[in-house]
């Protein structure tokens, strides 16, 4: 049972830390994708269709020194507004916002300005979640996406609520859905890790190398492992400190039974552009002064058919550098395979960030099972790791 829905919110001011650290026009500088905020809707409304109050606290961009007015909330004041029916107030300094939060009344929202134009948010410093914490009688931390962070209005805070702290809605079924892959996925399990950098996706790989049946490497870390085991890689991406990791992990996996997939062949260019000069090869054998930028035609369909016979599929970064038309093919075949295998039967969960940008440019949201709200948050989890927000909430 959720622990939301035993709780009672009558008469009650619940702060809830929520992620809307959403994107902006770069002029109108108005909200662009409101994914953000609808998710957290359900929790928000839920107190006020439960006699209760909400100060809603978020952080906003990356401020480096104290207040900025591209990271100001009140760009997403006006379409939190739309979207919420129900008044909602805004206070810019902590001070006031204290002081209206004890004027609440039930059915009443309070948006306080990005917490990261306060000093002391991102080092967890007590006193300062010890003045969010004046903001209410309880909290709910319903921001997965900042889940991974030790902060104080995601960890520190919770601290002053020993009995009246939980998780909001999206947060739950984002664990959910997590816990779906994580423990005692159903049967072949497909692992698909893409991305730039091999460092950023090391320790995710060691980790489902105990849970996955198959592990499908792509995008710009497949060259680092083709380079271990002897390719020619030409000018694609490599972290030459990493080569010894991979030689493990290879070896690792094939004591473990896990069948690792490489690409086998590579659309490579002669620069780093859109409009480079493009050929296909094999990935190990890439001349000098080329470099790959996506899965070619026959990866493709080796991944496919990884990817249609399994019962769960887990996806977390693009075979390449799926922005630009010419290398984008790979990461849409495989989103494509991703969906098929959903409509198959299978459960398929997209980490945030670039995959989900993926699934979303290529209209295939409705088609998989889940898609994450949190990019570092999944991986981190992923990884095997405890998450700060979530711990705080214990
Ligand atoms: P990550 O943030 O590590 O998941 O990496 C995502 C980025 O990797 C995207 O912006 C892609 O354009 C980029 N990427 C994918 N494949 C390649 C590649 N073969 N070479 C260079 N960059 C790549």
């Amino acid at each position: 049972m959720s622990q939301m829905k035993s709780y009672s919110f009558q008469g009650k001011r619940a702060i809830i830390r929520v992620d809307f650290n959403v994107p902006l026009h770069k002029e109108t500088l108005e909200v662009q994708d409101d994914k953000r905020i609808k998710a957290a809707l359900p929790t928000i409304k839920w107190v006020l269709n439960h006699g209760g109050s909400v100060v809603l606290l978020s952080h906003f961009g990356r401020p480096k020194n104290g207040p900025e007015d591209r990271f100001s909330l009140r760009h997403v004041f006006g379409r939190l507004q739309d979207l919420l029916e129900a008044p909602l107030g805004f206070s810019a300094t902590l001070e006031e916002g204290i002081l209206r939060s004890k004027e609440l009344i039930a059915g009443e929202v309070l948006l306080l300005e990005n917490v990261r134009f306060f000093d002391g948010e991102t080092d967890n410093s007590s006193s300062l979640s010890a003045e969010f914490a004046k903001l209410g009688d309880c909290f709910i931390n319903d921001a997965f996406g900042s889940a991974h962070r030790a902060h104080s209005s995601t960890a520190g805070i919770a601290s002053f609520f020993p009995n009246d702290r939980m998780m909001g809605f999206l947060m739950e079924e984002e664990l959910n859905n997590a816990q779906r892959v994580l423990s005692n996925p159903s049967r072949p399990f497909t692992a698909i890790i893409g991305g730039a950098k091999v460092s950023d996706k090391m320790l995710i790989i060691e980790n489902l190398l105990s849970i996955a049946s198959d592990i499908i490497i792509g995008g710009g870390m497949a060259y680092t492992f083709a380079k271990a085991l002897g390719g020619q890689i030409g000018n694609s991406l490599v972290e030459e400190d990493r080569l010894e990791n991979v030689k493990t992990i290879l070896s690792k996996a094939k004591q473990l039974g896990v069948k690792l997939h490489l690409p086998q062949d590579s659309v490579i260019a002669d620069s780093f552009s859109a409009d480079a000069l493009t050929q296909i090869t094999s990935s190990h054998q890439i001349p000098e002064g080329w470099m790959g930028l996506d899965i070619g035609p026959n990866s493709i369909d080796d991944f496919k058919k990884v990817i249609l016979s399994s019962k769960t599929v887990l996806w977390n970064g693009p075979m390449g550098v799926f922005e630009w038309g010419p290398f984008s093919l790979g990461t849409r075949n495989i989103a494509l395979a991703v969906a098929e295998a959903t409509a198959l039967g299978a459960y398929s969960l997209i980490g945030g960030g670039d995959s989900a940008s993926a699934i979303a440019q290529f209209e295939l949201l409705d088609r998989v099972s889940y898609v994450s709200t949190g990019g570092g948050a999944l991986l981190e989890l992923f990884e095997g790791k405890e998450l700060p927000g979530i711990k705080a909430l214990g």
